[in-house]
């Protein structure tokens, strides 16, 4: 971090601050020239209120020149995080498929369509039994029998389940989960991300409905300093001033994130643009950017779906979709895992 100070300031003011660092724990290294004086701030930086030094009356300006995050920061971890699924692997030249209903409805329909996207050629089966709805007064999902539904799907199956939690007063009924999803809207809970960082299971980090990249990989960090490294991000589109899509697929995240963080990413065209008949373009576009992999809603009948119909495809629509993805595989130099 690089304080610079404002012109002419009195020398005791100079070392006040230069002390307060010193008792952080950091180093500091001091450049006076005839005009400016530069306060170098040398160690683990990741503890200073940036805010704080910014408002000081003798601070001219404080620039960042590390990032706040540690734990997901690929300087520090060169190497593709490898993150196992119950022997699916997400990141390096690993891609995953995880597909399903948005929302368990009843045992008929999970298990339906559970073995329909199994035979399509998805790796992992995505459902969800608590339901963040915007409205109160829409389908919260069946619950704790949802969850029992869906491990009844992966027993028939043999596919791994993603679902969502939405608080830990439920933690221990997701026993036999094997992706807890963090969803966009609690990106940003940090109770319920700390608690998450004292497990070893694999989670799914939605990003944020109005998130920065730093503001996505503090959360990942939430998780992972609390010792819990198995984190997979998911770009699942942010709001901007586009209305003719639900949000905005941020695909430049994906490039971006490659280069920041050594975590894997997947990417979630169906929330991302709420309209089935673009979910295939945007499933292309997200191995072309790079992705680890792609979770897409998918449902025996859209039409009468309790929750996303609109952007849930048909059995036959996602087996055309991962046919084009499998083809475009080797061109990024990824594989399927079958
Ligand atoms: C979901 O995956 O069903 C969901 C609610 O996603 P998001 O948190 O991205 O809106
Ligand atoms: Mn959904």
């Amino acid at each position: 971090m690089i304080v610079v100070i404002k012109k002419n300031q009195e020398q005791k003011q100079v070392d006040n601050l230069i002390n307060w660092i010193k008792d952080l724990g950091l180093n500091v290294h001091l450049s006076e020239g005839e005009n400016t004086t530069i306060v170098g701030l040398v160690g683990d930086t990741s503890k200073v209120d940036i805010d704080l030094i910014r408002t000081l009356d003798i601070v001219e300006s404080v620039t960042r020149v590390q990032e706040p995050y540690k734990n997901a920061n690929r300087k520090f971890h060169p190497a593709d995080t490898i993150v196992d699924v119950a022997g699916h692997r997400f990141g390096g030249d690993n891609f995953q498929i995880i597909a399903g209903p948005c929302s368990v409805e009843n045992e008929k329909q999970i298990i339906e369509v559970a073995e329909a996207v199994k035979k399509a050629g998805a790796t992992l089966l995505r459902g969800g039994a608590f339901k963040p709805r915007t409205s109160p007064y829409s389908f919260q999902g069946m619950g704790v029998d949802g969850l029992k539904l869906l491990k009844k799907a992966k027993a028939e199956t043999g596919m791994p389940i993603v679902t969502e939690i939405m608080s830990e007063e439920y933690i221990d009924d997701f026993d036999g989960v094997d992706v807890m999803q963090v969803g966009a809207r609690n990106m940003q809970n940090f109770d319920l991300l700390k608690r998450l960082g004292k497990l070893k299971t694999p989670i799914l980090l939605k990003r944020g409905i109005a998130a920065t990249v730093e503001e996505w990989l503090m959360s990942a960090e939430y998780i992972m300093s609390e010792g819990n490294p198995n984190v997979i991000l998911c770009e699942r589109g942010i709001r901007t001033y586009e209305t003719y899509t639900r949000n905005t697929l941020d695909l430049s995240a994906i490039p971006v994130l490659k280069e920041r963080t050594h975590l894997p990413i997947i990417v979630d065209p169906s929330h991302a643009l709420g309209i089935s008949r673009f979910v295939k373009p945007m499933c292309l576009g997200s191995v072309g950017a790079g992705a680890d992999g792609l979770i897409i809603e998918v449902h025996n009948d859209p039409a009468h779906a309790l929750c996303d119909g609109a952007q849930s495809l048909r059995p036959e629509q996602f087996e055309d979709v991962v046919n084009c993805v499998k083809g475009m595989l080797p061109v990024v130099g990824k594989r399927m895992d079958r």
